[in-house]
């Protein structure tokens, strides 16, 4: 009998959610717990880490899961490397969905790096104001370029105070261009900081700032171990059916 996991935490998940329970078929849809009220969703949902690569092969066990589908954000390295570990142990069939990277184009001021903190050594230099559009996780590693006057714009509220200066705007995306255009211009933002994300949910900020002809610090994607990728949800949805 098919019963899916779905990585989720992502507008991509959420897709495939809608497509699985479109199709009638039995999934849950696993949320790490980051954010203070996620998204309900048409399918079985669950919430919270598994225990490691272990921790998910018991789960996968103990839930008779047929297949998994990785649709996480391309920066959540961890679970996607745990799901590779724990699909191969176990035997059950893996695929993600994983969009692919934005490239540069004409207008684009990138300075692209490997990681967060070479994200971090690309803004030393004099004071600037900087839109912070990485989430709220690895924002500390910022505060050794004080300096600078920070936007943030995060899914919820921070509950304890930011290491540097900044302004927050809680807002959950997709957003878009024009949104994102007057945000940084009232800002008056400088720099913008940004992961490789890729797809459209979160494409608005880059072309907001091609627009605006600002500097883009554009952090490259982690690695993630070999496993089959699929671009769309009709693929993914392929995939299950095959
Ligand atoms: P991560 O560093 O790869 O994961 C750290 C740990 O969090 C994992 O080992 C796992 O714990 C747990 N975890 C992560 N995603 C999970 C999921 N979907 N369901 C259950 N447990 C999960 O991940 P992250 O970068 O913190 O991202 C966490 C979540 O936020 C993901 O669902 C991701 O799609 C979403 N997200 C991330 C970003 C980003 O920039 N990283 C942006 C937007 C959305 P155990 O080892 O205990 O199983």
């Amino acid at each position: 009998m098919t019963r899916i996991l779905l990585l989720g935490g992502t507008t991509e998940a959420n897709l495939v959610a809608q497509a699985i329970a479109r199709a009638g078929l039995a999934g849950v849809y696993s949320y790490a717990g980051r954010t203070e009220a996620p998204m309900g969703q048409p399918i079985h949902m669950r919430v919270g880490g598994f225990g490691g690569v272990e921790g998910l092969r018991s789960y996968l066990k103990a839930e008779g899961i047929s297949h998994v589908i990785d649709a996480t954000h391309p920066f959540a390295a961890q679970m996607s490397s745990n799901a590779v570990a724990a699909c191969a142990a176990e035997g059950v069939p893996l695929v993600a969905l994983e969009r692919a990277p934005w490239v540069a184009g004409e207008g684009d001021k990138w300075t692209q790096v490997p990681d967060i903190p070479a994200a971090v050594t690309a803004l030393a230099g004099p004071p600037q104001r900087v839109f912070l559009a990485i989430g709220r996780q690895h924002i500390d590693a910022f505060a050794a370029q004080p300096q600078h006057m920070y936007l943030l714009r995060l899914v919820d509220e921070p509950t304890a105070p930011l290491p540097f200066p900044a302004d927050v705007v809680v807002a959950r995306g997709p957003f878009d261009v024009a949104g994102d255009t007057a945000l940084m211009q009232d800002h008056r933002i400088d720099v913008v900081v940004a992961k490789n994300a890729g797809g459209k949910g979160a494409v608005a900020k880059i072309a907001a700032a091609r627009a605006l002809g600002l500097r883009v610090v554009m952090i490259d994607r982690p690695m993630i171990p070999a496993r089959p990728v699929v671009r769309t949800v009709a693929e993914v949805m392929a995939w299950l059916n095959g």
